[in-house]
């Protein structure tokens, strides 16, 4: 009896088996595709699963009444399967035709969502953009506390968001070698630095004005990217549009990163030089102990200052729009009190220096104005024409040097696209370029040592690299 029922029993296992089998073939066929199915299929498996539980213990009982309840509950089991069995063919057919929707939601639910942080940004507006609420961004701040707190991120580097059937990841590339990783587990987030292997070069680079920068740069050998990092480099020193001269000329050592799969990651300057009208700007990136990396001039100061040379970046575009519309630039004459900065409508205006938005709107002659009423607070700035407003950008509002306050347009008393820029002190323009510029923190004293011995090196490098390059 018990043997037969044994028989029984392996029978039915074995087409509880063969149903699940038909169930995992459904789902690896499936696995491509769609996670209200995979949700589905997994609810039969767990069933199925819970069934075959249920008869694996019943067999280990000895009870004499258990070969009959075994039965019944063998002939349900049986059904069970038979019905979900058609249940699952039935779901196929019926997927067909949910398909093409599925497909878009899932498509969008699986690609991972990138999102730079913006100069001035945060990590909570970028996590913000990518779709998390307040509290889950406070329990990711709280997790990546001890591991890269989420207030030292950096404009440029990303954030990238994965959705997938497991749980949501979120990756911050720290820099070319490691990168942050949170994920959100069952007991919240969770955060570790992941190492990624990388490759460096350094390169040098010489080159001297005779066109524009971005010509003789790209000329010399420069990429893009690592031309528009020379121009942030000196963006508080160098007013690029306006104080670039034929005949001045630049170094720079600069490094590439390449990642495991041969990919460029980024470019880094280490060390620049750049004769500007006969003035030499010097600039080593070191990095302090507390981890910040930044730009400093061979004695230890801070390349970083209060305002901005320029609240127009100067581009590959903006200079080639100089030149094919030889529009006038402005200086400041008493009649004029600006500075005015051909450029395309749409160049994103930057915030000169940090402060609180004073006045946003219309004004007269100068169209869309913006005013910045700045942390010293007999400073302030006005930028006119406005094509319009950067986000979020509204009286009262605080912002922070280099963030977009918006965007070149011709609004109000101009003939063509341009910026007009004044420098204000206790409300009357001056001349921009008569504004003091006081630097930000100079490398601390207890790590000047350090920094002389970095910069020398740097600079050796540098002149033997120009030697060699000089023989070449
Ligand atoms: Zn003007």
């Amino acid at each position: 009896m018990c043997k037969h029922l044994q028989d029984l029993g392996d029978k039915g296992l074995q087409e509880l088996m063969l149903a699940q089998d038909f169930a995992n073939r459904t789902y690896s066929a499936t696995t491509q595709s769609h996670a209200r199915r995979r949700r589905r299929t997994s609810a039969l498996q767990s069933t199925l699963y819970h069934a075959q539980q249920s008869l694996r213990k019943l067999l280990v009982m000895k009870a004499v009444y258990i070969p009959i309840l075994a039965g019944v509950l063998l002939l349900l089991a049986i059904t069970t399967v038979s019905i979900l069995s058609v249940d699952a063919s039935v779901q196929l057919t019926r997927e067909e035709w949910l398909q093409p929707e599925e497909n878009t939601l899932l498509n969008q639910l699986n690609a991972p969502q990138k999102v730079i942080v913006e100069v001035g940004g945060s990590a909570i507006s970028s996590l913000k953009t990518l779709g998390f609420n307040f509290s889950e961004i406070m329990a990711m701040q709280a997790a990546a506390k001890e591991v890269h707190p989420l207030k030292r991120i950096q404009a440029g580097h990303a954030f990238i968001r994965h959705d997938t059937d497991s749980g949501t990841d979120v990756y911050y590339e720290i820099d070319a070698g490691q990168k942050l990783h949170l994920s959100r587990t069952e007991e919240g987030w969770h955060a570790a630095l992941e190492k990624m292997s990388v490759t460096r070069r350094q390169v040098y680079v010489e080159a001297t004005i005779s066109d524009s920068l971005f010509v003789d740069a790209s000329k010399a050998g420069l990429d893009d990217r690592t031309t528009m990092n020379l121009v942030d480099v000196f963006a508080w020193d160098i007013d690029f549009a306006r104080d670039l001269r034929k005949g001045d000329s630049f170094q720079i050592l600069y490094e590439e990163q390449y990642n495991d799969a041969g990919k460029m990651t980024g470019t880094s300057i280490l060390n620049a030089v750049f004769v500007n009208q006969g003035r030499r700007y010097h600039a080593i990136r070191y990095r302090l102990k507390n981890g910040n990396t930044d730009y400093y001039s061979l004695n230890g100061q801070s390349l970083r200052k209060a305002y901005l040379k320029a609240p127009v970046k100067y581009s590959r575009i903006s200079s080639r729009f100089r030149l094919a519309r030889k529009h006038p630039i402005l200086g400041y004459t008493r009649a004029h009190k600006g500075v005015d900065y051909a450029a395309r409508t749409g160049t994103p205006i930057h915030a000169l220096g940090d402060g609180r938005i004073s006045f946003a709107g219309w004004k007269g002659g100068y169209g869309r104005l913006v005013e910045i009423r700045h942390t010293n607070r007999n400073h302030s700035t006005r930028y006119g024409h406005m094509s319009k407003f950067g986000r979020g950008i509204h009286k009262g509002v605080r912002v922070k040097q280099g963030q977009i306050i918006g965007y070149v347009g011709m609004s109000g008393l101009a003939t063509g696209p341009h910026l007009h820029f004044e420098f204000r002190v206790r409300g009357r323009a001056i001349n921009p370029l008569h504004v003091k510029h006081t630097p930000a923190k100079p490398v601390p004293k207890a790590e000047m040592a350090g920094f002389k011995r970095h910069a020398n090196q740097l600079q050796s490098n540098l002149k033997l690299a120009a030697q060699e390059s000089g023989w070449g």
